[in-house]
């Protein structure tokens, strides 16, 4: 935590060069990356762009106000989650209150205290990156470190989105593991988490990045394709399949070898279909994949 509270980025908005620049001088000698603007229009478009983890916001500007600025911050999908501090000079009870309940998270009064800059700086990062971690992990899978079977839903349905507008198709891949419970009877419970992490670390290693892949249940995994064509789909998960197949896992000095079936289903580009429909289609196509006598793809 520490080291990336060290690394973060500040964005500081204030229609005062000299502001801006003691705030830079104070906040780079501590290390930080330090962007600025002394337009608080652009504040909002600055904070989509740059992705700081924190903004000095100055309440009072000749364009816009800060307390505007915050206010859209927040509305925000994206914007929402970097922390706000105010800098002003207006210190009553009632403008703290009104910055503080429209989403900021501290006040910094002018004139300015460096140390005092430096701590509340200091532990708005640290909120902030703990707050991060609360939402990553509960995003997560805690045995695979894949998304879980919500989040999967969730940008499943956004990469069907994106396709949509951009005309280029997405296809989901489920993918089960076979007989898997022999290794969890053969070689206990234990053993079959192992293989679980490594077929996920497997499977993550041949996809690529930007491909979502969850745990949509047990010995079950998704997989979301997004712009390839079927056809590289299915070649994309035949490449997968076989990696898996080939993969010895090494269970108790034995070893073992695990295979895959898969369920493929497209959404063609521009077209209207529901997650709930390409998954059940996928699931369909598995339920193929296993009557046909498994470690295999149907599409
Ligand atoms: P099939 O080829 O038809 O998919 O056979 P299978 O044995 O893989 O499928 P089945 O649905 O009969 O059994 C799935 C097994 O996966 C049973 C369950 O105990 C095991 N399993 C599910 N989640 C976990 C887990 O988190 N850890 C371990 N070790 N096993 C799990
Ligand atoms: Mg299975
Ligand atoms: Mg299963």
């Amino acid at each position: 935590m520490k080291e990336e509270v060290q690394k973060s980025r500040i964005l500081i908005v204030d229609d005062n060069a000299v502001n801006i620049r003691l705030l830079k001088i104070i906040l780079e000698r501590e290390g930080f990356e330090v962007l600025s603007t002394g337009n608080g229009l652009d504040a909002v478009d600055l904070t989509l762009k740059l992705t700081p983890h924190l903004v000095l916001l100055d309440l009072l500007m000749p364009d816009v106000s800060g307390m505007e600025i915050l206010r859209i911050l927040k509305l925000n999908n994206v914007t929402q989650s970097v922390p706000v501090l105010m800098v002003t000079a207006r210190t009553s009870g009632e403008d703290v209150k009104a910055a503080l309940e429209a989403g900021a998270f501290d006040y910094i009064k002018k004139p300015l205290d460096e140390v005092e800059i430096v701590a509340r700086v200091r532990s708005a990062l640290r909120h902030k990156f703990h707050q991060d971690k609360l939402v990553e992990m509960a995003m997560r899978d805690s045995l695979t470190g894949l998304y879980n079977h919500r989040l999967l839903i969730e940008l499943l349905e956004r990469e069907l989105a994106t396709g949509r507008r951009k005309q280029q198709s997405v296809s989901f891949c489920m993918a089960d593991i076979d007989h898997f419970k022999r290794i969890n009877d053969r070689f206990g419970h234990q053993a079959g988490d192992l293989v679980l992490q490594d077929v996920s670390r497997l499977l993550v290693s041949g996809l690529r990045k930007s491909d979502p892949i969850g745990r949509y249940g047990g010995e079950e995994f998704g997989l979301v394709l997004t712009s390839c064509s079927p056809e590289k789909a299915v070649g994309l998960c035949e490449r997968l399949r076989g990696i898996v197949a080939e993969h010895p896992f090494l269970i108790e000095g034995e070893e073992v070898h695990v295979t895959l079936s898969m369920g493929l289903a497209h959404a063609e580009p521009g077209a209207e279909i529901r997650e709930t429909d390409l998954i059940q289609q996928a699931d369909s196509a598995l339920y193929r994949a296993k009557a046909e006598g498994r470690n295999r793809l149907v599409s």
